[in-house]
């Protein structure tokens, strides 16, 4: 390999300093186009999205963060903090020529305290780390329907979590956050250090350094009721209508989903689930056995082929929605919701037949995730009642086009019932107005921007 492939516009001594910058910081965790390793590495979650950085590190330590950035900014290259890629559908628009992809897939671990309910978790571990390490005291966190998903890469952008209605936005839950910035330093910002790049990271995220750890509060639940009831999709107009008329008085002790699923025949799914088109209600219920029984009444109702609604170990919450266990390809789509009156469930269950949806979901949102906390940060609260939540499958390069235009069909179906908000960690493509996310707080996280970041140094997947 000549240097010159690395980056084919950049002088060839540039480009092998920058190279060597990179390998004096990191050694073998820097890996350059060429090397052994970089194409897996470079690989996102995601699988639909194809990542071509500059270079890959990976880092073990706060220090490694630090010497990659002093690294980065001796060669006029950009750096781009991943935990997993499961939001690279959003960074998919950045050309990552010039950008070193931070990897933090090595920078995991967690601390649990048990006094003051809180973890400190290092830079890229996952909410699995979290569960299992809070379980054995009797604690849980806001995570979200994905084990794999990162703690920074969801808390800082906001958090939705089947825990959302009672308890609120999992960025709220954010105490301290440890982040190496432009200049190098290591920081540690919370409400009495650095007051406004907390402010900021809460929301801002990745677009103002590599966050290294992060301290959270964690949740005071062993077990809670949940699961999942599951009808054919013959039955779906009936039982999103039923959801809809039961969301309208269910407590904030509940928080649920319903879907309609069109599943592909796969040797590894249940047959119950293995090529069928269903419609499900899941989510959990914060409530005594008989309370959160009383409340399943008039869905039980409905006599569902498939009840797992139990009481279970907090841990295993993340079962319940049947995200995919490894990495896979996807698009998807979303807007935020007032109202679901009965002409929108109609419109939904209407849009879920659209070509090419592989699911069509609706969260309950309300309750504590419309409340902004005091001493929130630049995301704090989510206005609307419900979420509409397209996904597509992109099983070769050439399905892109089409499960985009599918997964953007089954959202503007429910245009009409749109208001002005985004969940930011649902963003997950180029294209969406992301000022919307974060509503009179923009400019100033715009400014804050150019304060701790004046050379754009940070490409994140949802850009300040
Ligand atoms: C199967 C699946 C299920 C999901 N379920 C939910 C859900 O229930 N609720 C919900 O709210 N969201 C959900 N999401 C969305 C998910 O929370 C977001 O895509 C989130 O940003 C992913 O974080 P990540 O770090 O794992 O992904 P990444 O792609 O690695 O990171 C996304 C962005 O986060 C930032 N980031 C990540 N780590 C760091 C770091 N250490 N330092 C600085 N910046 C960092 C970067 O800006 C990065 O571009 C789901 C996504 C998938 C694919």
């Amino acid at each position: 390999m000549s240097l010159n492939d690395l980056a084919l516009d950049v002088p060839h001594a540039a480009v092998a300093a920058a190279a060597a910058e990179l390998r004096a910081a990191l050694g073998d965790r820097a890996l350059l186009r060429g090397d052994a390793g970089y194409d897996a590495a470079r690989t996102p979650w995601n699988l639909a999205v194809a990542q071509h950085p500059f270079a890959v590190v990976i880092p073990e330590s706060a220090q490694d963060v630090v010497d990659v950035v002093r690294a980065a900014t001796l060669s006029g290259l950009r750096l781009a903090p991943q935990s997993t890629g499961h939001g690279a559908g959003a960074l998919s628009d950045t050309d990552l020529a010039h950008t070193v992809l931070v990897s933090l897939r090595s920078l995991r671990g967690v601390t649990v305290d048990p006094e003051t309910r809180t973890a400190r978790v290092l830079g890229g571990s996952l909410w699995n780390d979290v569960l299992e390490a809070a379980a054995p005291h009797g604690l849980t966190a806001l995570h979200g329907s994905a084990g794999d998903v990162s703690v920074v890469g969801y808390s800082l952008s906001g958090g939705l979590s089947f825990y959302a209605r009672a308890h609120g936005l999992a960025v709220n839950a954010v105490r301290a956050v440890e982040v190496v910035t432009a200049d190098g330093s290591l920081v540690r910002a919370s409400a009495a250090e650095h007051p406004d790049l907390f402010w900021a990271l809460r929301g801002g995220s990745g677009s103002f350094g590599v966050v290294v750890a992060i301290e959270i509060d964690l949740l005071a639940v062993a077990d809670v009721v949940a699961g999942m009831l599951l009808w054919d999709a013959s039955r779906a107009s009936e039982v999103a209508h039923a959801w809809a008329q039961w969301t309208q008085s269910a407590p904030e002790t509940a928080t649920t989903t319903l879907r309609i699923l069109h599943i592909p025949q796969m040797p590894e799914l249940p047959p119950f689930l293995s090529g069928r088109s269903v419609v499900v209600i899941d989510g959990a219920i914060e409530e005594t056995d008989a309370a959160a029984s009383a409340l399943l009444g008039p869905l039980r109702a409905l006599q569902p082929e498939v009840d797992t609604f139990a009481r279970i170990p907090a841990p295993a919450l993340v079962g319940v929605h049947m995200d995919p266990p490894e990495p896979s390809p996807s698009v998807t789509w979303h807007a935020v919701l007032g109202e679901l009156p009965a002409r929108a469930v109609d419109a939904f269950v209407e849009a879920a037949q659209t070509p090419g949806i592989f699911v069509q979901e609706l969260r309950h949102l309300g309750g504590a995730v419309n409340r902004r906390p005091e001493g929130g940060g630049a995301i704090a609260s989510l206005d609307g009642e419900y979420l509409v939540h397209s996904i597509a499958m992109v099983p070769a390069p050439e399905a892109a086009a089409p499960a985009t235009a599918a997964v953007r069909a089954g959202v503007a179906a429910m245009v009409a019932w749109r208001v002005d908000a985004l969940a930011l960690t649902f963003v997950d493509a180029p294209g969406a107005d992301r000022s919307v996310a974060f509503g009179a707080a923009w400019a100033r996280l715009r400014q804050l921007k150019l304060d701790y970041d004046p050379a754009n140094l940070f490409a994140a997947a949802r850009p300040v």
